[in-house]
């Protein structure tokens, strides 16, 4: 150990031995607690940002916390390397994908290792490697087997002038991100995953992972499930034979209907107008709103409601009404079944449409008031109040002008009446999601060829298991215009039916990357398995994931999908359980001062406020960088980046470090057995120890990093006031100081890994922290707690002495050692003792004579 605290020599040191060592390296063993702690795996853009820094040192300081406790911990990382931007940089400076996001990892592994952080390297997995994408390919297989994955018609972003799809971010303000061309959108065959099947487990199960997941997460979960309960209603087309099936979610206000309003997609439309006078009519408008799909909405944006009038009519099957049918652009087609009753009276986009087209206003739900009581309404069926009505009417209430139904409540009525729909023949009671099947189709290079052949004979052909992973092509032409590379690739595309061994073509579409992380975390418990995913007793051993850390923008499609994977997986049997993470941290940001505006923002390039991780790491040390990012915040805020909150992180390592070396020497002959006696300067030491610790624990417990910081600090304020010269101590103050930094040290180690080991070495301990088996320390609960109590002790009123005593001293003690004490007695002696009065753990107050 040298005198100076030097981190540069300190971090190589140990990240060398910990390499050598092994020292993170993690292996299933029933017989010991294990611990699971995972942070999301990051994109391999080319650099660590601070964002990632910050992430990686919140899991790495609970890695190391369970390791101290005694658990078996299994902390990995990996890349999810598949994705547009290595696309991107092809087209850009012609560099193929492969060697660009290898170049990437092969830098930003680096810079992890000079973080130091304790992952077991021997897990390390890519999503672009072959061995990891063939069961990316291989679960495609199972959910085709099963009908999970399906084909159908869905819109994408399209390049006209360049001949090619664009994606979300390509289209960015409605034009080509290449040459400036108004995007529009075109359908292509893709495929899907029925997500939807399993969207009422996805929110039944919530109840399992309540406790440990943000409520904010689950919420945007549950809304973008979106679950809504009411009922379809068949509406005859009159004269026709066909029906219209309309979803509602308030089947209590079908008598205030007065129109039924189709999408322009739906499927009926066609035939319906055949024969209608306003064919023609219809057919402009429904050409103009495919139009205007066709160009990517401006976001937020709300669209004008239009619609044209059929010249058709519908029958309310309750009450024998004849409503107009319209088209209207407000209907859309994925939801629901693509038509809707209109009820302006009861819902805000009727209510707008039916004032700019004149429909019949009726309202037929009344407000509950204590006035009025439901009874008081008297029906009148047919009653236009489309002058009266200023809004619409969106809450429950008591059905009027309903017939037999009126005078109901709108919760009962909307049971009764899908129910009774349900009994006649046209309707029933159902459920909707706002959730959508998952499309994963894109049509791009660098992501898992779907593993599906196209054949003229025998038309879709799975790859046979036997023949995994289709392998992507080493290299591709990126040009950015016309088909996908990966169609372009002659090799790839042309290959022959594995059923008829006729001529056939791959498909070119790849896998969304989404599917590469629903998984990658169970394939680090096996991570090199070539016969299948993982080994099943493995991931049985490790999973689910006891912590999980990342970002809040993962909080609905990365998270939702993972679910979704694992209740798959359970289902063909590879796991046994229903919720793949137990707990789930969200960190906050990390925002920097914007030069050109003063204010707080995330860091980015182009905002000019970014701060490189590799710079903090070579002025302050990797150390210092990460107890800062966890002393300056709790995880979950937003944290302030100050360069001077660096620097005091190096000035109180730089302080433990010193008081390491000052009594080092002197602490080797201290006593290895706790000392009955203590001076009350060791006493004051020994209380702050185990106070600390408590703290300190209690705060890891609860992932409050910061304040266990705030802790340490105290403690130390506490060792530096320590009086006595090393040389002149006493062997229970020897004993009582080394106590006191040997627990300091291992409770640094989460925050400053590097140099905790070194002054665990430094203070004698062979072979590193877990090496040595060094424990997260115990506190002792009678020296954790307030250390001593004052009792003043009055005779007559009039204080005489102070007692120091434990807080836990009984009241019979008390009064023992009141009446013991020697100015006390000089005041009693001789007379009489009338009374003693002790105020638990406040007074005691001696009456005489
Ligand atoms: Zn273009
Ligand atoms: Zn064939």
């Amino acid at each position: 150990m040298d005198e100076k605290y030097f981190p540069e020599k300190i971090e190589e040191k140990w990240q060398q031995r910990w390499a050598e060592s092994g020292a993170f390296e993690a292996e299933a063993d029933p017989a010991r607690p294990h611990f699971y702690c995972l942070e999301m795996l990051p994109y391999p853009s080319g650099f660590l940002h601070m964002g990632h820094v910050r992430n990686y040192s919140i899991g790495d300081a609970l890695a190391w916390y369970k390791r101290l406790r005694g658990f078996n911990v299994l902390h990995p990382i990996g890349w999810d390397s598949f994705g547009q931007p290595a696309e991107q940089a092809a087209i850009k400076r012609g560099i193929q994908p492969r060697d660009w996001t290898e170049q990437n990892i092969a830098h930003m592994r680096g810079q992890l290792k000079r973080l130091g952080i304790s992952y077991d390297w021997r897990r390390e997995i890519a999503a672009h490697a072959p061995e990891y994408y063939k069961w990316d390919q291989w679960f495609f297989l199972k959910m085709f087997e099963r009908g999970l994955v399906y084909r159908k018609l869905a819109p994408v972003n399209w390049c006209p002038k360049e001949e090619t799809v664009l994606s979300n971010e390509q289209s960015s303000g409605g034009v080509c991100w290449r040459c400036g061309t108004p995007v529009e959108r075109r359908d292509l065959e893709q495929w899907f995953i029925r997500i939807t099947d399993y969207a009422e487990q996805l929110l039944d199960d919530m109840r399992e992972i309540e406790d440990g997941w943000p409520e904010r997460v689950l919420t945007m979960q549950r809304n973008w499930i979106g679950r809504s309960e009411g009922a379809y209603v068949d509406f005859a087309v009159q004269g026709r034979d066909e029906k219209i099936r309309v979803f509602t979610t308030r089947i209590d206000t079908i008598y205030g209907a007065t129109a039924v309003v189709l999408s322009a997609e739906h499927p009926l439309l066609k035939s319906l107008l055949e024969g209608s006078s306003l064919k023609s009519d219809v057919e402009r408008f429904v050409e103009r709103v495919r139009e205007a799909r066709r160009r990517p909405a401006a976001p937020d944006a709300e669209e004008e409601k239009e619609g044209v009038h059929t010249g058709l009519f519908a029958i309310n099957p309750f009450n024998g009404e004849q409503l107009p049918i319209w088209v209207a652009n407000y209907v859309l087609m994925e939801y629901g079944t693509g038509a809707v009753m209109c009820v302006p009276a009861h819902d805000e986009r009727d209510f707008e449409f039916a004032q700019k087209y004149s429909l019949p206003i009726r309202q037929v739900i009344a407000p509950i008031t204590h006035e009025q009581e439901p009874s008081g309404f008297e029906p009148r069926l047919g009653v236009d109040q489309s002058t009266e009505m200023q809004q619409a009417f969106t809450d429950y209430g008591v059905l009027v002008n309903s017939g037999e139904w009126s005078g109901k409540l709108s919760q009962d009525a909307m049971r009764e009446m899908a129910q009774h729909a349900k009994e006649r023949g046209f309707g029933e009671p159902a459920v909707t999601y706002r959730l959508r099947d998952w499309g994963i189709s894109r049509q791009r290079f660098w992501g898992a060829p779907i593993p599906v052949i196209y054949c003229e004979r025998c038309g879709i052909v799975p790859v046979p298991e036997e023949d995994l992973p289709v392998i992507l092509p080493e290299r591709a032409e990126f040009t950015g215009v016309g088909q996908s590379p990966l169609a372009g690739v002659r090799e790839f595309v042309e290959t022959s039916c594995p059923r008829c061994g006729g001529p056939a073509r791959r498909e070119t579409d790849t896998m969304d990357t989404f599917i590469d992380s629903s998984w990658y975390f169970f394939r680090y418990c096996d991570p090199h398995n070539d016969r299948e995913p993982f080994d099943r007793e493995k991931v049985a051993y490790w999973t689910p994931v006891d912590q999980y850390i990342g970002g809040i923008e993962h909080a609905v499609m990365h998270l939702l999908y993972t679910r979704f994977w694992t209740k798959f997986m359970r289902d063909i049997g590879l796991v046994r359980f229903n919720e793949p993470v137990k707990k789930l941290l969200t960190q906050g940001m990390v925002t920097n001062i914007v030069p050109e505006t003063g204010e707080w923002k995330a860091m980015s390039k182009s905002l000019g406020n970014g701060v490189d991780p590799d710079e903090m790491i070579e002025a302050y040390g990797a150390d210092a960088v990460r107890l800062f990012i966890l002393f300056a915040a709790p995880p979950e805020n937003e944290l302030r980046w100050s360069e001077s909150g660096i620097d005091g992180a190096v000035r109180f390592l730089r302080r433990v470090y010193h008081l390491v070396v000052r009594w080092r020497e002197a602490m080797r002959d201290a006593p290895r057995d706790a000392p009955t006696e203590f001076s009350p300067e060791a006493r004051r030491i020994r209380h702050a120890t185990h106070r600390t610790i408590a703290r300190v624990t209690d705060d890891f417990e609860r992932l409050h990093f910061n304040t266990g910081v705030a802790a340490m600090m105290e403690l130390v304020n506490e060792l530096s006031d320590f009086r006595v010269e090393p040389q002149k101590a006493s062997p229970a103050e020897l004993f009582v100081m080394r106590e006191a930094l040997e627990a300091l040290v291992v409770m640094l180690a989460p925050y400053a890994p590097h140099v905790a080991e070194e002054m665990w070495e430094g203070l004698g301990h062979e072979g590193g922290l877990l090496g040595s088996g060094a424990r997260w320390p115990e506190a002792e609960a009678a020296w954790a707690r307030k250390e001593e109590l004052e009792i003043p002790v009055q005779v007559n009123g009039k204080v005489r002495a102070r007692l120091r005593v434990a807080p836990e001293t009984a009241d019979e003690e008390l009064r023992r050692l009141a009446l013991a004490d020697e100015r006390v007695r000089a005041r009693i002696e001789g007379r009489e003792v009338a009374r003693v009065i002790v105020v638990p753990q406040r007074l005691v107050n001696i009456v005489v004579k």
